[in-house]
């Protein structure tokens, strides 16, 4: 077959931007929704917390979602932004936020005032540039934080940490009225504890998971498995590659402590057998059953 009769083949048969549907995750308290192939189209939100990540398509439904935060700017990521920024505008909706890294701000604003001359409307959105160590808090609930991932073009991920109001534990032995008298004294009687609940790696190779030590404790993590090839014997060539293969994962599968491990972002030139069979190849217990594909 030639290399274009295998092309023509594979748009044919792979047609995700027809099927446009999207895959959703039960995660116990919150849900995951979105797909993911490169380089065709990256997409995810958490409805729960009123948070998507990466904007490479959007089905009509996830319009409603206020708050982007972007990972890269390659065009697989924020394809449908002028689209969700036109249909926002077109319902009425608040303008949203979109964080990005900051890198890239002024091109994505020249990008958007572009599409809006061609739109004929104005496309109405705050842009919020992040670099890593950031943190954006969103509710009492939510925090956001920024990491360093490694890729081609500047790049981010982000944590959803939750935080809780615990009693310090030197008053755990106390009464209630004990600890009602210490508070109205002035005594600051709790910390906050911070939890990691959802992680968002966007396309990036190990470094960006091994350096962020939350991407391997969330809860649960979104990742990349853009290539299917084994591990290499020498790292520094994933380290250049710029995206995580399934042969990355088997040599880390200790340091995954998340309790769900959605990996997506397989290559388009695999087919959804080959991906399957990788898979079942190098990490045949599914990570203990915590890995699910995308
Ligand atoms: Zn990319």
């Amino acid at each position: 077959m030639s290399k274009e009769e295998k092309q023509n083949q594979q748009t044919e048969t792979e047609s995700y931007n027809e099927r446009s549907s999207y895959r959703s995750f039960d995660c116990g308290s919150f849900t995951v929704e979105g797909f993911s192939r490169g380089p065709v189209m990256t997409f995810w939100r958490v409805p729960e917390f009123k948070l998507g990540f990466d904007l490479g398509w959007q089905p009509w439904e996830f319009m409603g979602v206020p708050r982007y935060f972007l990972t890269h700017t390659h065009l697989d990521h924020i394809l449908a932004l002028p689209a969700y920024l036109a249909r926002r505008m077109m319902m009425d909706m608040e303008r949203p936020t979109l964080y990005l890294p900051e890198e890239k701000v002024e091109s994505v604003r020249r990008a958007i005032d572009a599409m809006a001359e061609v739109n004929g409307s104005p496309l109405e959105c705050e842009l919020v540039g992040v670099k890593p160590g950031d943190e954006i808090e969103i509710s009492r609930e939510l925090i956001v934080s920024v990491c360093k991932t490694y890729h081609s073009v500047p790049s981010v991920g982000y944590v959803v940490w939750e935080r809780r109001n615990k009693l310090k534990p030197e008053y755990a032995e106390l009464s209630g009225p004990e600890i009602r008298d210490l508070r109205a004294s002035g005594v600051e009687i709790t910390a906050e504890t911070r939890v990691p609940r959802f992680a968002y790696l966007g396309d990036s190779s190990p470094q960006g998971l091994d350096e962020n030590p939350a991407m391997y404790e969330a809860d649960v993590l979104v990742a990349e498995m853009t290539r299917l090839d084994g591990p290499v014997e020498d790292e520094t060539q994933s380290y250049k590659s710029g995206h995580l293969s399934v042969g990355d994962y088997a040599l880390r599968r200790d340091k995954f402590k998340n309790k769900k491990i959605i990996a997506g972002h397989f290559s388009i030139r695999y087919s959804q057998e080959e991906i399957e069979e990788a898979v079942r190849q190098f990490l045949p217990d599914m990570l203990d059953g915590r890995l699910v594909l995308a």
